[in-house]
């Protein structure tokens, strides 16, 4: 088992074919399983360009490697994209590899396997890595532009076009998988007094903030998106009513306890919670307005609390 194993720089595409002679001198008795080889190294770099969906090049790229050698898992992560993918299955050995690019960084690659890997084996896997350099990073400068557009820029949080997307794709798999889903509507109380008491960019300090709060605390599964100006929504995958007000308290509180460091100032702020579940066989839009109409309620009744519409 070879651990943390880097290449810096990544080999050019020409280092191939003089990496595949070196395994091989004898050029002209090519068994046929080596003829493969470097048919399947040439045709890499060309098949992982049709696609600048992330996922789908590495999946191509794994399907590849694997006609070299046996490969149980693949993982990659991205720390600055925030990005963690991986096959299913994988093996207790692994060999990883820094990627870059003249760019900057490209991410870890992590090859695992039930069994060792030999020697020879890394080097194709190296021998392959280069095909994989620009298929990736045209990928990630792809999805970096999908999420900039889909992306409010001060909190980060989904913008309501995402929303869109989401809430349909939520209730899609609700149904399907017949799993429930919640949605919680939250607004910022008499935030217009925060903003003309502190300002203008003391409110938006606290914006970001609270959706950064709340992010870390919520489970992956959920989603965040800001719906208009102080107002939040956030979708609850395989969550029902209960569960929901239960998250839904727990934000509620956590809100109720930040304290944001302003100038020689300490703000603080609280908000409203709206809770309600989907039902079968309603529109997106049911389910928005019963969490607007629970949020309206939970104002109604005092402001910095949760209310549930069934
Ligand atoms: P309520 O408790 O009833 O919700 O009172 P409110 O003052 O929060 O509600 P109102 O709708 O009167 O005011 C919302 C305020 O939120 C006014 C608007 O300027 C402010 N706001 C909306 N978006 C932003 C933003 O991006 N940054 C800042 N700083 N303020 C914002
Ligand atoms: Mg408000
Ligand atoms: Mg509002």
């Amino acid at each position: 088992m070879k651990k943390g194993m880097a290449i810096a720089p990544l080999l050019s595409g020409a280092n191939i074919f003089n990496l595949i002679d070196r395994l091989d001198p004898a050029r002209a008795l090519l068994s046929e399983k080596q003829a493969k080889r470097r048919e399947v190294l040439a045709n890499i770099t060309q098949d992982l360009h049709t696609s600048l969906e992330l996922e789908e090049v590495l999946y191509l790229f794994i399907d590849r490697i694997r006609a070299l050698l046996p490969v149980d898992g693949l993982s990659y992560s991205n720390d600055s994209a925030a990005i963690r993918l991986s096959t299913a299955i994988q093996g207790e050995h692994r060999v990883s590899y820094q990627l870059s690019s003249d760019q900057g960084e490209l991410g870890t690659l992590v090859f695992t396997r039930h069994r060792p890997f030999q020697t020879k084996e890394m080097s194709l896997l190296e021998a392959a890595l280069p095909c994989l350099r620009y298929p990736l990073r045209n990928a990630l400068q792809y999805r970096a532009a999908l999420t900039a557009a889909t992306t409010d820029p001060l909190t980060q949080c989904g913008n309501r076009q995402a929303l869109d997307a989401a809430l349909n794709r939520e209730i899609d798999l609700a149904i399907r998988d017949r799993i429930p889903l919640s949605v919680i509507m939250f607004d910022f109380d008499h935030f217009k007094q925060l903003n003309d008491n502190h300002g203008h960019q003391a409110g938006d300090q606290m914006l970001k903030l609270v959706c950064q709060t709340i992010r870390a605390s919520m489970r992956k599964t959920d989603l965040m998106f800001r719906y208009g100006g102080e107002e939040f929504i956030i979708l609850l995958h395989k969550t029902n009513a209960e569960g929901a007000v239960h998250a839904a308290e727990k934000i509620r509180r956590k809100i109720e306890a930040l304290r944001s460091p302003y100038q020689d100032r300490t703000i603080r702020t609280t908000i409203s919670l709206g809770v309600t579940a989907f039902k079968a066989k309603e529109e997106a839009g049911a389910i928005i307005e019963r969490a607007d109409r629970a949020l309206y309620l939970a104002k109604q009744l005092g402001r910095n609390q949760v209310f549930r519409e069934d």
